[in-house]
């Protein structure tokens, strides 16, 4: 435990740019320095690295982050490790913080637990090697399904024989404790006190955290007349949670960040049966379907997520439901479908390297155009079945949080499926809205249930099928709902507004803190002048008109804004996204900040030509951003409306539609003006 004091001084006496030099060549260029990118291969510079925000930034590849993140990612520290490289290179002497006894038992606890792991790790390894029966059985299991001695080391796969306490007594001999050994699992105590192991008569896969401690293990079952179940996992303990870890993560990590892609196999046996044909960058969920957690730590390597499907139909079909959460999460998926009856491992074994390499190469496909097809093949020809193939379809699609992303999967969906894109869209806007609905009634139920005693639960016809259509009483909700979106709205975000949102964001970024003057009037009519700063004016636009942006990035960063300006917090800084684990948050602010044709440089070039002042230059580019943003937004709105006006058959609503239309036009010539006097 480092004291927080300890972190700020190593943080202020750090130069990135020294940091990043040890490793890299980097030339001066303007404000920043840039260099090769050292995490992927490049001829020409494009990684930059900013002395004044603390941060690198690779055009390239996109990798971001500051001093301490360089020194994980390019050293494989972890971040304790970090700051003690960078302390001792800066001389800062180490404070470490006082521990409570809560906090001492606990690390006590966790420190046994990684031990006996790894003490169990080593015996077992070693027993595959140096035990007669580990040969004549675990060493040949594995050689037998073609695994190399290389790899079987760099997996650290072992053999527990097949004795009742074998390594139990082992681990007593030396010296370690029942207790631990019953925490981590590696023993199982019956309650008139026997014990045995817990993996006897198993091959051990160990299960590495990513900077490669042994957490647990999986041990697979070899003889096959036992009734005992085919894979057995460690249980979940103080240092090991298997919806938080990925078999393979740390033996593949680099790989990952190099390719910019994971591949997300089933089996254990396949993540080692890849990494042997070469391909690194595998990884599985094992003995859990993929958790939300698992997708984030993938997420901190790459958003690029590549499923590997068995060939059997079954398989595929319930496999498509589990890819749901990779959507949700932001992350880009394909696929790729192996010839039925194969996995990668059979594939791997029967046709080599080579050919796998080339197998995945040739036969990876965009996610919703895999579905598509998929549903599509026993569908043809019967329109109604159609219809539920689209439903499916646009189910997965609204899941996507980028709303860009969301167009792209639409054009791509309507084309497979040979359908208009707007009736994808409106379909797409129903379930958006349905799926708004439900969460919202999870939520007040959840309230209810909090407050009143639960009632028992009724199960519900199962022959009836759920309403299409939203209840009057949902359409209050839908149209309370902040995030309600009408089919209009979503028909305007088929040109979106990310210039302008860009723009606006760029200068929250970059300029948040500066303060610009404002005219002001008090209560009596008197005039002044108040130092604001860009945040606070960027943030009030926008709450004040009530906007929102398209892009589901821009959003996110917008809000991070909003909620230190009117809580009154230090804004986010580059420090602050450098240690996101978000890493599309990251990567998206940190360019931003550091693009070479960010508005700064803009007007320090200017500074040599007689424009006004900084300041007044900043105040138009602000004024100017706030007042495009909106009308683009005014724009999509008008643009919508009219489309909706000329479907619209009834009357009266006809006159709502266009009473409103003329509302935003009055607006629009209102915002034109504005924009003509600032601009000019
Ligand atoms: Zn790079």
């Amino acid at each position: 435990m480092i004291s927080k004091e300890t972190i700020q001084r190593i943080m202020d006496a750090t130069r990135i740019e020294e940091v990043i030099g040890e490793f890299v060549s980097l030339k001066k260029r303007g404000a920043n320095h840039i260099g090769c990118c050292p995490f992927h291969n490049e001829k020409t510079p494009s990684f930059y690295v900013s002395p004044s925000k603390g941060i690198y930034k690779c055009f390239g590849c996109g990798k971001s982050g500051n001093a301490v993140g360089f020194i994980m990612d390019h050293e494989h520290y972890t971040y304790p490790e970090a700051l003690r490289y960078l302390a001792q290179k800066y001389n800062i002497e180490i404070e470490e913080e006082r521990m409570t006894e809560e906090q001492k038992e606990r690390q006590t606890e966790r420190d046994g637990l990684f031990h006996v792991s790894e003490f169990a790790q080593k015996y077992f390894a070693d027993l595959l090697y140096n035990d007669e029966m580990g040969r004549a059985i675990g060493l040949a299991y594995f050689h037998q399904r073609g695994l190399s001695d290389d790899i079987i080391r760099t997996f650290g796969l072992g053999y527990c024989p097949d004795e009742w306490r074998n390594f139990t007594d082992h681990a007593r001999r030396n010296g370690y404790s029942d207790e631990v050994l019953e925490k981590s699992g590696l023993t199982i105590f019956k309650e008139d006190g026997k014990c045995y192991d817990r993996f006897r008569g198993r091959v051990m896969f160990p299960i590495f955290s990513i900077s490669g401690r042994v957490l647990g293990f999986s041990g697979r079952v070899l003889s096959s007349e036992k009734q005992a179940a085919k894979y057995v996992n460690s249980p979940d303990s103080e240092i090991y949670d298997k919806s938080h870890t990925l078999y393979g993560i740390y033996q593949a990590r680099n790989a990952i960040s190099k390719e910019d892609k994971c591949f997300l196999v089933e089996g254990n046996v396949d993540v080692v049966s890849m990494h042997q044909s070469g391909v690194c960058n595998t990884v599985a969920s094992c003995g859990t379907s993929l958790t939300t957690e698992q997708i984030r730590l993938i997420k901190r390597f790459t958003p690029n997520v590549t499923v590997l499907y068995d060939g059997d139909k079954a398989g595929i079909k319930a496999a498509l439901r589990a890819v749901n959460l990779l959507f949700e999460e932001g992350m880009h998926v394909r696929v790729v479908l192996f010839p039925d009856g194969e996995d990668p491992d059979s594939y791997a074994q029967k046709y080599g390297s080579t050919q796998l390499q080339e197998y995945l190469r040739t036969h990876e496909e965009n996610f919703v155009a895999f579905k598509t097809r998929v549903l599509l093949e026993d569908v043809e020809q019967d329109p109604i079945r159609k219809s539920e193939v689209l439903k499916e379809i646009v189910n997965t699609i609204a899941l996507v949080p980028d709303r860009i992303e969301q167009q792209d999967y639409i054009r791509l969906a309507a084309s497979k499926l040979r359908m208009n894109e707007q009736v994808l869209l409106q379909e797409l806007a129903k379930t958006i809205n349905l799926n708004i609905i439900k969460q919202r009634k999870e939520e007040a139920q959840k309230q209810s249930q909090s407050t009143t005693p639960p009632t028992p639960a009724v199960a519900p016809p199962s022959n009836v099928p759920p309403p299409l259509e939203p209840e009057p009483d949902d359409y209050e909700l839908m149209r309370q709902s902040s995030t309600y979106r009408a089919p209009e709205q979503i028909l305007a975000a088929e040109r979106p507004a990310e210039a302008q949102e860009e723009k606006l964001v760029r200068l929250l970024l970059n300029f948040g803190n500066k303060e610009l003057p404002e005219e002001m009037t008090d209560d009596e009519g008197n005039t002044f002048t108040a130092n604001i700063p860009v945040a606070n004016i960027i943030v009030e636009e926008v709450v004040a008109s009530d906007l929102t942006f398209d892009n589901k990035l821009y959003q996110q960063l917008f809000d991070l804004y909003r909620q230190a300006v009117e809580t009154e917090q230090p804004l986010p800084d580059a420090n602050f996204f450098a240690n996101s684990s978000d890493l599309m948050l990251r990567n998206k602010a940190l360019s931003l900040m550091v693009d070479s044709y960010s508005v700064s440089d803009l007007w320090l070039k200017e500074k040599h030509i007689a424009v006004p002042s900084i300041e007044s230059r900043l105040y138009k580019d602000v004024e100017e951003s706030v007042l495009s943003f909106k009308l683009k937004k005014i724009d999509q709105q008008i643009e919508a409306l009219s489309y909706v006006m000329r479907e619209c058959k009834n009357e009266d609503e006809q006159m709502i539609h266009m009473a409103k239309h003329q509302q935003l036009v009055e607006l629009r010539k209102a915002v034109c003006k504005l924009l003509r006097r600032v601009v000019v």
